[in-house]
């Protein structure tokens, strides 16, 4: 049997290869690398994608939350609620931006937020709320804004690994006050390197995002606010646009993948698409109380997987002083039962049929 990587991102490039080649161009050429006429061009046209009024282009997913908890006015002695199940980034934002994250559980059939364990762990510091879009599906979003409108709270989307995902209809990154999206190589949107993005519809929120990015400047060399570095260059922003006109068709082509997964797959819980959400799976999630030896089958048949994320981040050595007393009962026995398979646009009908029948064999094993 043929291997089947988990990720091949140079089928992606081949197929655009043109479009990429003409962009690099045009950006080596113009003589202008850092905050041009490109990242303008992305602002606007991602931000009409989304349906927001503002985008700021940064440097990465991390920074994009940093300064969005920033510019939110949160920070020292302010609490951030999000969970422990996703990319540790979600929490190493929190931090970087002076708060203390505060981890809660997750539902057990989307993997995202449980509001009613947000709303237990809601203190007097409480100021924001961080939900993960994870694997591609939006969190329960109108539980959540209840719970953030009841409480004052600010709301923070994590969108990186959700562009284009809806929640009844609606796209996710509408919802809070401000979201964040990550560019890196491997997501739904991914550059040829770091970059990242804040949007909102609120113009102060954004002002205050694109005065952080550059030393707090709104005149060059005189600092407003006390900012950062955190740049999104000509290239990036070049290749991104190039991209973005194929975002869609990549989604597409992830659900019609999964949707082939999801039929064919006996004897493991394939990712639930819950009523209303649309799921763009930037990654495709099934779970299995044989983990492990699936995991290593699979590898035995030449087939990548991964597991996304296979220590949650309050069992993690650097976090232990913020692991609830508690645990977080359903965030440990995922973690000990997901598995990723392989999953990306260009994924050839035939590969996606021997990962199916390589999981169905394994099991029966
Ligand atoms: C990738 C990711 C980030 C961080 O993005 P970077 O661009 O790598 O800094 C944040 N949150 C989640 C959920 C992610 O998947």
């Amino acid at each position: 049997m043929n291997a089947v990587p988990s990720f091949d991102m140079k089928r992606q490039h081949e197929a655009i290869r043109a479009e990429l080649d003409e962009a690099l161009r045009r950006v080596v050429d113009s003589g202008w690398y850092i905050l041009g006429p490109e990242v303008e061009a992305f602002e606007r046209e991602f931000a009409a994608y989304v349906g927001t009024a503002h985008c700021i282009g940064v440097a990465s997913g991390t920074d994009a939350l940093t300064l969005a908890v920033r510019a939110a006015g949160v920070g020292a002695g302010d609490e951030v609620i999000t969970v422990s199940h996703t990319a540790v980034a979600t929490v190493a934002a929190i931090e970087m931006a002076g708060a203390t994250p505060v981890l809660v559980d997750i539902d057990d059939r989307s993997y995202t937020i449980d509001a009613a364990q947000v709303e237990r762990a809601i203190t007097p510091r409480t100021r924001a709320i961080i939900p993960v879009h994870l694997y591609g599906q939006a969190a329960d979003m109108d539980a959540l804004m209840a719970v953030a409108k009841a409480h004052g709270l600010t709301v923070i989307e994590d969108c990186a690994q959700a562009h284009g995902a809806r929640y009844k209809g609606r796209m996710a990154g509408t919802f809070g006050a401000l979201a964040t999206f990550s560019f890196y190589p491997t997501k739904n949107l991914g550059a040829l390197g770091d970059g990242g993005a804040v949007v909102t519809n609120d113009a102060g929120l954004a002002e205050r995002v694109r005065l952080l990015r550059q030393y707090g400047w709104r005149e060059r060399y005189v600092s407003a606010i006390s900012g950062m570095n955190s740049r999104l260059d000509e290239m990036q922003a070049a290749v991104l646009r190039v991209k973005l006109r194929h975002l869609d068709e990549w989604n597409a082509a992830r659900r019609r993948i999964a949707a082939v997964y999801t039929a064919a797959l006996e004897n493991v819980v394939p990712p639930a698409e819950c009523a209303g959400r649309t799921h763009v799976y930037h990654l495709y999630v099934i779970r299995s109380a044989r983990r492990d030896a699936l995991m290593a089958s699979l590898k035995s048949r030449g087939i990548g997987t991964a597991i996304h994320y296979p220590l949650p981040v309050h069992l993690q050595p650097a976090y232990k002083a913020i692991a609830p007393p508690t645990g977080l009962p359903v965030t440990e026995r995922i973690g000990r039962e997901i598995l990723s398979l392989p999953m990306y646009p260009e994924l050839r009908g035939d590969e996606v049929d021997a990962v199916a029948a390589a999981v169905r064999h394994a099991i029966v094993e």
